[in-house]
């Protein structure tokens, strides 16, 4: 008999690998470890969400008729351990596996192999709905690629949100005039939110796993009981259509908003689930084309999460398997500022800071805005080393996988990849932040002011970026022309900025 190892992100029956054996010719291994549970100070809410979804998993597996050689991270220090007490047991004749998610684990399969003496083999996977070859034919030898290219290939591919001639949908890919209304033309909406939806209530399952995770990992962040996330796909699926009939109509317009207090919004909260494979792809972007045609959600909504899925979920993944290995270590603006200690604590005196690490150190959750524009933007123009960064996306989020946070992390947010897939950084002061929250005004910094004491932080940190990069950006066409009025700027103000940035840095705004 050989054996299907089904890796913690792959919870899925029609699974590659799974689908490609029966109960009757293999045994399901799945394999929880300690040492790739605390191989960071991973948030126990990630934690326990994996293992409880994994436990789960496995008894639906048994209920189907499976085997299941389930090995529990209380009793298995580490894979290597865990795979020889397998192989030593029920001697399979392989072990095969569908390919995994990232690239170090994969390049573990022949050593692994070789320690256990069993043949382990990865077969294509359906995880993704573009395959790593395809991607990479994709994108050829270009220099860099750009998300949009390669959204508007998969969705006519998948032919969705096309009409029958193959044009997008309402004459046009892009609603952003639609959406990304501000924190005061919310206002002027009504601040309309959608109704809440139901709390998940930890089963016995999900218990004994926070008190294990508890119990194992006491220093990492997140108290376990706050946990509020689905574990099985039934609950996940009811998080679906809560999102489709409450939250999509609202989700384009409002996707970029930030509200001091409220961290979900209109968003779907699904990549906690749909990165372990609870849901797919495919089955969301269906369900909210599916409101689109009811007359239940606009158009902008619809293309906005459909972007989300097949543009940047997709593109992600695929820039993730072009670069590695290697891609984890880029670091084109080197910068080497260490990660600030407060971002471990959430003791900062900016607000708009401050709400994000509360939320995320709580829950382990903020919307992308959160991510990019507030504590990536912080990061990047502070000039943090983006490998610190990275490990600190890494640890924090429940929806994090080595795959996502990669490229979101390096490429997107840092610029670390000098502009492989994105045109310009993600960088801001404070009048985007202020636009688009309410943050400010509870701030003890001035958005108003440009330097000194009492000046809004992101402010002299963006010009200081600026000028720390200053050849860089000149030759950038979407950056040049804030070269220019940084060069405009008086010496004075300029001496300001440096100034500002410098005891920035050393006061540590804890
Ligand atoms: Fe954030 Fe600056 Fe606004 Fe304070 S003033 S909330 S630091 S953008």
């Amino acid at each position: 008999m050989e054996t299907i190892w089904v890796l913690p992100d792959q919870l899925y029956p029609d699974q590659s690998a799974l689908a490609s054996a029966t109960p009757a010719t293999a045994r399901v291994l799945l394999l929880e470890s300690h040492a790739w549970l605390a191989r960071r100070r991973y948030h126990r809410h990630r934690s326990a969400l994996i293992v409880s979804a994994m436990r789960h998993f496995a008894q639906e597996l048994g209920a189907a008729g499976w085997q299941v050689d389930h090995h529990r991270f209380e009793d298995t220090p580490d894979h290597e351990t865990a795979l020889k007490r397998h192989v030593a047991r029920w001697k399979p004749s392989r072990i095969r596996l569908m390919e995994p998610s990232d690239e170090p684990t994969q390049s573990a399969l022949p050593v692994w192999s070789r320690r256990v003496g069993v043949a382990v083999e990865a077969i294509p996977g359906n995880q993704f709905l573009m395959s790593r070859d395809a991607f990479r034919h994709w994108a050829g030898s270009s220099r860099s690629l750009r998300m949009e290219n390669h959204y508007r290939r998969l969705r006519r591919e998948l032919g969705i949100l096309m009409t029958p001639e193959n044009e997008p949908e309402g004459g046009t890919w892009n609603f952003d005039h639609d959406n990304r209304r501000t924190h005061r033309e919310w206002q002027s909406d009504g601040c309309p939110l959608p109704r809440s939806r139901s709390q998940v209530i930890p089963d016995a399952l999900d218990r004994e796993v926070l008190r294990s995770v508890a119990q194992h990992f006491p220093d990492h962040p997140g108290a376990v009981d706050d946990f509020w996330l689905p574990t099985t796909r039934r609950v996940a699926l009811e998080w679906l259509r809560h999102f489709v009939e409450e939250r999509l109509p609202g989700f384009g317009p409002y996707e970029d908003l930030m509200v001091e207090g409220n961290g979900e919004l209109h968003h779907s909260i699904l990549t906690p689930t749909l990165n372990l494979g609870l849901l797919r792809p495919l089955e969301c972007v269906n369900a909210a084309v599916e409101a689109y045609r009811r007359g239940k959600a606009p158009l902008s909504s619809v293309e906005g999460f459909v972007r989300q899925l097949i543009g940047w979920r997709e593109f992600i993944n695929g820039v993730y398997w072009l670069r590695m290995p290697g891609y984890e270590s880029v670091n084109e603006l080197g910068a080497r500022e260490s990660l600030p200690t407060w971002f471990h604590s959430g003791k900062t005196r900016m607000q708009c800071v401050r709400s994000c690490l509360e939320q995320v150190l709580g829950t382990g959750f903020n919307h992308h805005i959160q991510r990019l524009m507030v504590l990536g933007n912080y990061l990047l123009v502070r000039g943090v080393e983006p490998g610190q960064a990275l490990e600190w996306f890494n640890e924090m989020y429940v929806d994090a996988h080595e795959w996502v946070m990669a490229a979101n992390v390096l490429g997107m947010s840092q610029f670390a990849d000098g502009g492989f897939m994105a045109t310009k950084p993600y960088a801001a002061g404070s009048a985007y932040i202020r636009k688009m929250s309410n943050h400010c005004q509870g701030c003890r910094y001035d958005p108003d002011q440009k330097t000194g004491p009492d000046a809004c932080p992101f402010n002299y940190l963006y010009w200081d970026f600026i000028a720390r990069h200053e050849e860089r950006w000149a030759r950038n066409p979407r950056m040049a022309v804030m070269v220019s009025a940084w060069r405009k700027k008086p010496e004075s103000e300029r001496a300001a900025v440096r100034e500002s940035a410098r005891v920035h840095g050393l006061a540590g705004e804890g």
